[in-house]
C-alpha cells in the first residue's frame, strides 16, 4: 500500500495566526547587543517552506564583521556587572521567565517551526514543550554549581571555584532548531556565560522569534546574540574568532572536524554533537511488538532527520524476513503529507538538497544489493516529501549500512548470535546512540557495556530527558550536552591555595 499526500478530507490544524503575521512581517535581521540590526553586507537568504516550496521570508546573511560586532557585545556583557555580578538566583529568575514566555507563545512557535522546517505540527508542538522543560531544568542549576574544599595541610585552605568559560560561540543544525538553540542558550546562561548563536540557514526563524521573546525578559543587552547566515561565512567566522572562549557545535561530522581545526588557534574549549548511524538490537526474546513500534517511530520521526535515529535495526537471522515484512507494513501505514494535517506522520524533508541526498541513498541501497521492502519514492510533485523506506538484508559493507542518510530510511541487518550482533553494532565510525531489546536482564547489561555509543536504551528507543547526558563516542562527537556533564562543559575550574 503506497503512502500518499493525504487528501483534503484529512483534518487540518490551522496555522497559528500570530505566527503567520510574524513570518509575513518582513525580512529578518540580526540580534546583536539587544538591538535588531541589518547585516553589514545587506545580503538576505530566502527562507523556503518545504511543504510548498514557496518563500516565507528572508534572514540576514551575517559576515565576519557582523560576527565581530556580536562577539564584542557578548564580551562587554560578560564583563559587565549587570550580568557578571548578579546572583545565581537572578540567573534562575531569567531562565524561568524565558520558560514562561516560551510556554505562553507555544502554539505560535510551533507553527513557525513547522512552516520553516516541515516537521509535523504535533512534532513541533512537542518540541516547544521540550524547550520549556529545558529552560526550567537549567533554571535549577545556577544555585547548584559548586566548587570543592580539598584536604591539605593544617595551615592551608585549598578549594576550587567553578566559573563560567566566557563568550560561547554556538552553531546548530536545522533538524530540531528551537530545541537545539534553547538547550545551548539555557546551559550557557545557567553557568553565567554569554552567547553568540548561529542557527542553520535552512531553519532560523524559530530561533529569531525566541530572541524576540527573550528580549521581553530584560536580560542585559549582549548576553544573548543571534546571528543568522551561511556556514561558510558566519559559521566559520564564529569558529575562528579569537574573542570566543568556547564553541559548541551541532551538525555533521565533516563540519565538526573543520570547527575543531579552526578552534585550535586560540585553544577554544570545544563540544561537538555530530552524526550517527545508531544500532537498535532486537533479540528474539524481546517484546517484538513494542520494539518494532519504537523502531518505526524512531526512523520515521521528523522524517528521519534525527541524529540519534534508529537507522540500523539488527534482528536475529531466523526472524529477519518476518520482521522486515512487519516493518514494511507498519511504515506503509505512516502517512506522508501536509505537516499541518493531524494524521500526518511524516512531513517534507527540509530542502530539495536533502531530499535529493536521501533519494541518492535509496538508489545506492538498490544498487548495493539490499532488499527494498517498502518505499523508496518521492511523494507528490510539490514539496520535499519522501516515503518511509525499508531496506533489509543490509550488511555493514553497503553504503546504506555505513553512511548517515538523515532521512526516513531504515536498514534491517541480520545477526547470528549476541557476539555477532555486538560486532555489527559497533562496526561503524559513529557512536552516538544505540538500544538493546531483550527480556534477559544479564544480556541487556552485557550488551550495553559492549556498545560503543554515548546514549543507550534498554527496551526503549529515543526517550529523552534534560537530566540525561547526550554526546558521541568515536566520530559522533566530543564532550556532552544535557545533565550535569553539560554544566561541566560550560564552566572551568579555578584551584585556590590560601596559606592561613
Ligand atoms: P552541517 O554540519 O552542514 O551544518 C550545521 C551548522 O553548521 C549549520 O548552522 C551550518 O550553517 C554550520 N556550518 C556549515 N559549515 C560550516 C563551517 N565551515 N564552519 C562553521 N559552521 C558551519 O549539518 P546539517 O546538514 O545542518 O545537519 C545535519 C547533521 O547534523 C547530521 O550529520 C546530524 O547527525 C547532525 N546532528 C547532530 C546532532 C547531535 O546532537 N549529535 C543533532 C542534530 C543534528
Amino acid at each position: 500500500m503506497p503512502t500518499e499526500i493525504i487528501s483534503s478530507a484529512a483534518p487540518v490544524s490551522p496555522a497559528h495566526p500570530a505566527a503567520l503575521n510574524w513570518v509575513a512581517s518582513g525580512p529578518k535581521r540580526l540580534w546583536i547587543d539587544g538591538q535588531w540590526q541589518e547585516a553589514t553586507s545587506g545580503r538576505q537568504i530566502e527562507s523556503i517552506n518545504p511543504e510548498t516550496e514557496t518563500t516565507l521570508t528572508s534572514i540576514a546573511d551575517a559576515n565576519a564583521s557582523d560576527i565581530d560586532r556580536a562577539v564584542t557585545a557578548a564580551r562587554r556583557a560578560f564583563e559587565s556587572p549587570a550580568w557578571s555580578s548578579i546572583t545565581p538566583h537572578q540567573r534562575t529568575f531569567f531562565l524561568l521567565k524565558i520558560a514562561d514566555i516560551v510556554e505562553a507563545h507555544g502554539e505560535e512557535l510551533a507553527t513557525i517551526e513547522t512552516l520553516d522546517n516541515g516537521m509535523p505540527l504535533w512534532y513541533s508542538t512537542a518540541s516547544v514543550r521540550a524547550v520549556v522543560e529545558q529552560f526550567r531544568y537549567y533554571a535549577g542549576w545556577p544555585t547548584k554549581i559548586f566548587g570543592s574544599t580539598n584536604p591539605s595541610a593544617p595551615n592551608i585552605l585549598n578549594y576550587t571555584l567553578r566559573e563560567p568559560v566566557g563568550v560561547c560561540g554556538q552553531i546548530v543544525a536545522w533538524n530540531v532548531p528551537l530545541v537545539m538553540s534553547a538547550m545551548k542558550i539555557a546551559t550557557a546562561l545557567a553557568c553565567g556565560n554569554t552567547v553568540v548563536l548561529k542557527p542553520a540557514e535552512l531553519a532560523s526563524l524559530s530561533t529569531l522569534r525566541l530572541a524576540e521573546l527573550i528580549e521581553q525578559t530584560d536580560l542585559p543587552p549582549g548576553v544573548v546574540n543571534i546571528v543568522t547566515g551561511l556556514g561558510s561565512g558566519a559559521g566559520s567566522a564564529i569558529a575562528a574568532h579569537p574573542g570566543i572562549d568556547k564553541i559548541a557545535f551541532t551538525g555533521s561530522t565533516a563540519v565538526g572536524k573543520q570547527i575543531m581545526r579552526a578552534a585550535a588557534d586560540n585553544m577554544k574549549k570545544v563540544t561537538l554533537e555530530l552524526g550517527g548511524k545508531s544500532p537498535n538490537i532486537i533479540f528474539p526474546d524481546a517484546d517484538i511488538d513494542q520494539a518494532l513500534d519504537f523502531a518505526v517511530r524512531s526512523f520515521c520521526g521528523n522524517s528521519g532527520q534525527v541524529c540519534s535515529a534508529s537507522t540500523r535495526v539488527l534482528v536475529h537471522q531466523d526472524m529477519h524476513d518476518e520482521i522486515a515484512a512487519r516493518v514494511a507494513t507498519m511504515a506503509a501505514s505512516y502517512k506522508v503529507g501536509s505537516p499541518f494535517a493531524a494524521d500526518t506522520k511524516l512531513g517534507p524533508l527540509v530542502s530539495a538538497i536533502q531530499r535529493d541526498r536521501v533519494m541518492g541513498y535509496v538508489e545506492a541501497g538498490k544498487r548495493g544489493g539490499a532488499t527494498l521492502n517498502f518505499g523508496g519514492e518521492r511523494v507528490g510533485s510539490q514539496g520535499y516529501f519522501v516515503q518511509p523506506t525499508v531496506f533489509s538484508n543490509v550488511d555493514n559493507s553497503m553504503t546504506i549500512g555505513r553512511e548517515e542518510i538523515f532521512g526516513p530510511v531504515v536498514s534491517i541487518i541480520p545477526f547470528r548470535d549476541e557476539e555477532d550482533a555486538i560486532r555489527k553494532a559497533n562496526d561503524t565510525t559513529y557512536g552516538l546512540a544505540g538500544a538493546v531489546w531483550t527480556r534477559d536482564i544479564s544480556r541487556a547489561h552485557r550488551v550495553v557495556r559492549a556498545m560503543k555509543a554515548g546514549r543507550v536504551w534498554i527496551n526503549s528507543y529515543g526517550d529523552a530527558d534534560p537530566v540525561m547526558a547526550f554526546g558521541g563516542y568515536k566520530q559522533s562527537g566530543l564532550g556532552r550536552e544535557y545533565g550535569q556533564e553539560s554544566i561541566e562543559a560550560y564552566t572551568q575550574v579555578k584551584s585556590v591555595w590560601a596559606r592561613l
